[in-house]
């Protein structure tokens, strides 16, 4: 790793400000890529639309005019000319461009027209002439205190300085596919030089980071494989199982029944389990787990069963503790909020081998916890946890199986590429007598009609969730997209009555864990949230949910988001607004199975997800995207496995297999 210090005019300000956007290293910021880019060129005004980006150039005509609109808002105008004629300029709280305006200067305007009053709103003004060659200008995610041109000029920058990348790519694939050297691939996505050699850093890049990937997953699966004969096998009275299904207080439906009798299958063999059970919001996966933990048991070991969150894992141990009344079953709860003494006393008793099913949150892999005899793994909501954090909790008991559930399935094919190393199972099936969510898509236009049906479902003492993408305006999002200014509209439109409350991302956990809980206590009426709200979270009296800017979401997060509501016996409500792509939208008013739902996501390979859970599966990269990158995805697929299987243990390769070992996790 190569010292940010060593890039001309890095001081430990700018070190601090690139920290936070996770640069600590000349490497990090050199693939610190761009998120999109900017042409530059100058628009013909003969061809503009109203609200059209426009980019025009001209000469400052007389000095600004400051009009202050409210507290730090300050708008300034002035106008500029060119051969084609005059534009009026507005800018918001740019005050230190501002008072650099020269008459008679040449500026550069990037901005929106309006054309009606034949005005440019700019974003950006620059002290010159626009050139005659379009130009392409990388556009990068920004923290406060650097702007664009900064961190571009600091790229630059870093590009001088020797650095030192390895390449994962093995020579003979080099050649295979004539990629360029990395070095000139990473210089190609800031300063590209042609759309040609920009296409095939791009492609070599994102090659790379894919088999990076998937080399370290097929490598870990070859040698899982090797210790199947290590692995542990269980014997026990199926009898039993069966008899605890028939106990149950509902019928089984026939997924979950297929499901249950592989992992049986699993669980008995002399193979090392590494499942994942994919399965819509609803679809009963928390019985399929808790199945699985009983095999466990029968067969002698203990159980660990992880989840995101507190809320969770208290939902879980409530439920398991009716479930398993006279199986003779011993549970525990490990929480963080769980006192100290208790805690101590727990520890002791899993390591002692006494609790038989252990549930609980991240805290079940601190180094702290020992346990007694851990036979399987159960990790709810899996794309909720780093691959390393599932690995660290493996290596707890040595060859223990895994058990991961999914609530935002994938398709199939898509699944077992970008898992590789997971075998994969489904339940489609819905338990009988599931009342359907209705859900409207609609424009702003039809807000006050929405507003209407918020009203009506809290006059009959239900709840209503409000989700909108961004937390503040600061996020680039206008007033309707974000939760802050939702807040206040949402006060407006109510009143004191109705007690509202925010949740979101950036607040202390405290806080978020207070408002939940009021939540789920009926105290408050309207939840304004961004995606945060808890995948899993169950409060049946929340009878619709509002997403705001809803085209800014992929499919799949709409649905999980429309799996919030509808968990009661009473009719709920999803209602998507947007102005924009109502086609899509319209899918999930029709549409009410996440299978077919992230199917139809997956075809369309749309940029997707802008806020929502990124990329189903937690698998995410730098430049690659699973579904629109899929067809390069399988073709490195193969290209590792015919990697592993005729190059990796050849002598030249010694370096390659000792990069591998250093991992115990793909990451
Ligand atoms: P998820 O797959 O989202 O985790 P859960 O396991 O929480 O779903 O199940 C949702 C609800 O459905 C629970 O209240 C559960 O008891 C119930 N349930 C699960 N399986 C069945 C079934 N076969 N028949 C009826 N209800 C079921
Ligand atoms: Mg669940």
């Amino acid at each position: 790793m190569t010292e940010l210090r060593l890039i001309s005019g890095v001081g430990d300000k700018t070190i601090k400000l690139l920290n936070k956007l996770d640069v600590k290293s000349v490497e990090d910021l050199v693939m610190y890529y761009p998120k999109r880019y900017d042409v530059v060129k100058r628009t013909d005004m003969n061809l503009v639309n109203d609200g059209d980006r426009v980019c025009i150039d001209g000469i400052v005509e007389g000095r600004p005019m400051v009009m202050n609109i409210s507290g730090h808002l300050k708008k300034y105008t002035f106008r500029i000319s060119n051969d084609v004629g005059i534009y009026n300029i507005n800018v918001f709280n740019q005050s230190y461009v501002c008072k650099n305006l020269r008459c008679g200067n040449w500026v550069t305007i990037l901005g929106k027209y309006n054309r009606l009053q034949n005005v440019v709103v700019a974003s950006e003004i620059r002290n010159s002439k626009l050139g005659d060659a379009t130009s392409v200008e990388p556009v990068y995610y920004l923290t406060e205190g650097i702007s664009n041109k900064g961190l571009s000029k600091l790229i630059k920058g870093a590009l001088e300085v020797s650095w030192e990348i390895r390449d994962y790519i093995p020579d003979y694939l080099q050649e295979r596919y004539y990629f360029l050297a990395k070095r000139v691939a990473i210089k190609e996505m800031h300063l590209p030089s042609s759309t040609l050699l920009y296409k095939k850093a791009c492609q070599r890049l994102k090659y790379e980071e894919l088999f990076d990937y998937l080399v370290k997953i097929h490598y870990f699966k070859k040698k899982r494989q090797l210790s199947d004969a290590q692995a542990i096998k269980r014997k026990i009275d199926e009898e039993l199982v069966e008899e605890f299904i028939l106990g149950l207080p509902f019928k089984l439906t026939k997924d979950q029944g297929a499901v249950i009798q592989v992992i049986k299958e699993d669980l008995l063999a002399s193979k090392r389990m590494n499942r994942l059970v994919q399965g819509d919001v609803g679809s009963g996966k928390t019985i399929v787990a808790f199945v699985a933990g009983y095999i466990n048991y029968l067969g002698g070991y203990q159980t660990a069963f992880m989840v995101p969150t507190e809320i969770l894992a208290m939902q879980h141990y409530q439920n398991a503790l009716k479930l398993f009344v006279g199986t003779g079953i011993k549970i525990g709860l490990i929480t963080s909020s769980v006192k100290k003494r208790e805690k101590d006393k727990l520890y002791e008793a899993i390591a002692n081998g006494e609790v038989d099913l252990i549930i609980g949150t991240q805290a079940l892999i601190q180094e702290k916890i020992r346990y007694g005899n851990l036979g399987l793994i159960i990790t709810d909501e899996q794309h909720r946890f780093g691959v390393n954090q599932r690995e660290c909790l493996k290596n707890k008991g040595s060859f223990v199986d895994v058990l991961s559930m999914s609530a935002t399935p994938i398709p199939r094919t898509y699944a077992l590429t970008i898992y590789g190393d997971m075998d994969v199972s489904s339940i489609k099936t819905k338990p009988e007598g599931r009342r359907e969510v209705i859900t409207y898509s609609v424009g702003y236009k039809d807000i006050t009609r929405i507003l209407k049906l918020m009203r009506r479902e809290l006059d009959m003492g239900h709840q209503v969730y409000v989700i909108a993408p961004a937390i503040s305006s600061d996020d680039g999002v206008d007033d309707l997209g974000n939760v802050v200014n939702l807040k206040e509209k949402m006060y407006l439109a109510f009143g004191a009555a109705v007690r509202i409350e925010a949740i979101h991302g950036k607040m202390d956990i405290l806080d978020k864990n207070r408002v939940m809980k009021e939540f789920e206590g009926g105290q408050v009426n309207i939840l304004i949230s961004t995606t945060v709200i808890e995948v899993g979270v169950n409060v049946p009296n929340a009878s619709m949910i509002v997403i705001f800017k809803a085209n800014l979401f992929g499919l799949s997060t709409l649905h999980q988001l429309r799996g919030r509501v509808g968990r009661g016996d009473i009719q709920s409500y999803c209602v998507l607004l947007s102005d924009n792509e109502m086609e899509r939208l319209k899918m999930l008013e029709k549409c009410n199975d996440g299978f077919l739902i992230s199917e139809y996501d997956f075809k369309c390979r749309g940029e997707g997800d802008l806020f929502g859970v990124k990329q189903s599966g937690g698998v995410t990269f730098r430049l690659a995207d699973i579904k629109r990158d899929f067809e390069l995805l399988v073709r490195v697929r193969d290209d590792v496995l015919e990697f592993l299987d005729k190059y990796l243990f050849l002598e030249q390769y010694g370096d390659y297999r000792q990069y591998l070992d250093n991992f115990d996790s793909v990451d």
